[in-house]
């Protein structure tokens, strides 16, 4: 091999961020630290406290909060094996048998979480285990050994040795976790919380949709179900996105029915037998939504199923008295607050423990991925979770399409220059810029420090690059005569400032 072929081939791989994720980067992040600020502070003014729940969770608490049958959790989790620590990293031939005895004992402990399909699991490993070892007592003299050592790491990779957990892919079942885990039952209802940060779906990736992807949520938990928490809650989001100078906001809104008094359930089966009855001109999506979701059917955008659906029965002629009282008083509530709403009769939510209230907001400049805000009242989830029965609403903004549309309307920040550099010039002047230096941040002046010493007309340059609004200049005269040269980078003027001077002089300009 050629010393050039050598040097190719050591040339280490370069690395780049997976698939559906990103970096942010200033300048993009002092737009997301604002519009996380104006989320803290909007919040707070409602009274809600911040919550930050784990970034991952049992995968069960997803299948049963967001719903197994679900995409997002049938197909676009990140999921793995947490294991166990009570067992060897890695067994080694010679003590299988007491590896394999280990784990029977973690099972049964329920140490590892099992079930029938784990212990049938373990049952095939320990078997093909006890195949390998009869060969390998005979000296591996067979000729499907090969196959059966193969065999028995293909079983043992498939046992499962730990907690099955998930990044999460949204906040509200990790919230109802800790309200129940945390006893908050017990704190003046309702319990209000807010979230942000980041959730996982693998889905596909494109503008304004990513696999990591941040979102800023709230729940309120527990209380009554009066139709003024819907509407605050709503009210809420919509003074958070006028602060931010969200532009173009549309809010939509819905009532789901009611599972407990039926309307809903009737509803639905007559969307079902008017579906069955228009089923052969449906695409194969919402075919196969009137058996598992039909309710999803009314979110289709297919073009060819948008007349269809228009022929479709409407829950608001389907709601109970209860239902329909509760959705007029929302509205009557919103329009109290001055919160323009649309009404759209398809806006559904697909789970069973979603009701009454369901609300969106879209926002320009996003293309199909329109929508930065989904929310309901889900009243069922935190008794689906073990909790006590408790009345629940909550919202989730994507934040991604919350910045990406602050961008495309103009709002985004320019890079943040300095307010000083330091030329300095010489030893004496060193320990003088740093003392500066010092006084000036303290005094909330964002200052830049050459590390290492610099010509005056390179630093100035320099400090031109960095968008720096004046520079100071101290050399051994400066140092010397007590007069420090401040000059102003935007037409070039100098005035000469003591070290007492300085905070004002600039704290005036
Ligand atoms: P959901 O939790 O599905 O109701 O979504 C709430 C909001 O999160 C949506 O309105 C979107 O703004 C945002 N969102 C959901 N999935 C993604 C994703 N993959 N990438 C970016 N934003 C998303």
């Amino acid at each position: 091999m050629s010393e050039g072929a050598v040097k190719k081939e050591e040339k280490p791989r370069k690395f780049q961020a997976i698939r559906g994720t990103r970096d942010l980067l200033p300048p993009e992040t002092a737009l997301w630290s604002r519009v996380e600020q104006t989320a803290h502070e909007v919040f707070a003014t409602f009274g809600y406290g911040e919550i930050r729940p784990p970034i991952f969770e049992a995968t069960e608490l997803f299948a049963r909060g967001v719903g197994g049958d679900t995409d997002i959790v049938s197909k676009e989790m990140y999921t793995f094996v947490d294991r166990s620590e009570k067992l060897e990293p890695d067994p080694s031939i010679g003590s299988m048998n007491v590896f394999f005895q280990k784990v029977r004992e973690l099972f049964k402990s329920g140490e590892i979480p099992t079930d029938e399909q784990d212990e049938a699991a373990l049952k095939i490993a320990e078997d093909q285990w006890k195949k390998v070892d009869d060969l390998l007592e005979g000296g591996l003299k067979s000729e499907s050994a090969g196959t059966e050592i193969y065999k028995l790491v293909l079983f043992y990779d498939a046992l499962r040795l730990g907690t099955r957990v998930s990044l999460r892919p949204e906040a509200t079942a990790s919230v109802c976790r800790a309200y129940i885990e945390h006893n908050m039952q017990q704190l003046p209802q309702p319990v209000k919380l807010y979230y942000m940060g980041p959730m996982f779906r693998r889905e596909r990736p494109q503008k304004g949709r990513y696999r990591q992807f941040y979102q800023i949520g709230a729940e309120i938990l527990g209380g009554p179900d009066a139709p003024a928490i819907d509407a605050e809650l709503i009210e809420m989001l919509m003074t958070f996105f006028d602060k931010c100078g969200l532009q173009g906001t549309e809010l939509s809104i819905n009532s789901i029915g009611h599972a407990a008094d039926n309307c809903r359930r009737d509803y639905v089966a007559k969307l079902k037998a008017k579906l069955e009855k228009v089923k052969d001109k449906l695409g194969a999506d919402s075919q196969r939504r009137i058996e598992t979701n039909p309710l999803r059917v009314l979110d289709s955008k297919l073009e060819h199923e948008q007349p269809i659906i228009a022929t479709l029965p409407r829950i608001a002629d389907n709601l109970c008295d209860d239902c329909k009282t509760h959705y007029a008083a929302v509205k009557h509530e919103l329009e109290l607050r001055g919160v323009i709403y649309r009404e759209n009769w398809r806006l559904v939510r697909g789970l069973d423990y979603y009701m009454r209230t369901t609300f969106e907001i879209t926002a320009q400049g996003l293309g199909s991925q329109n929508a930065v805000c989904g929310g309901g009242r889900y009243d069922g989830l935190v008794e689906l979770l073990g909790g006590p029965p408790t009345k629940g609403i909550g919202f989730a903004i994507g934040e991604d399409r919350l910045i990406l549309s602050l961008q495309e309307s103009g709002k985004a920040p320019v890079a943040q220059g300095r307010d000083v550099y330091i030329a300095w010039m010489g030893e004496n002047a060193r320990a003088t810029a740093v003392r500066a230096a010092k006084t000036l941040r303290n005094a909330g002046f964002s200052v830049e420090l050459p590390p290492v010493e610099q010509k005056f007309g390179k630093a100035l340059g320099q400090a031109d690059k960095l968008g720096a609004k004046y520079a100071l200049i101290l050399g051994d005269n400066e140092v010397t005569s007590g007069e420090w040269t401040l000059k102003t980078l935007a037409d070039g003027t100098q005035r000469k400032v003591s070290e007492q001077q300085l905070l004002d002089s600039l704290q005036k300009m």
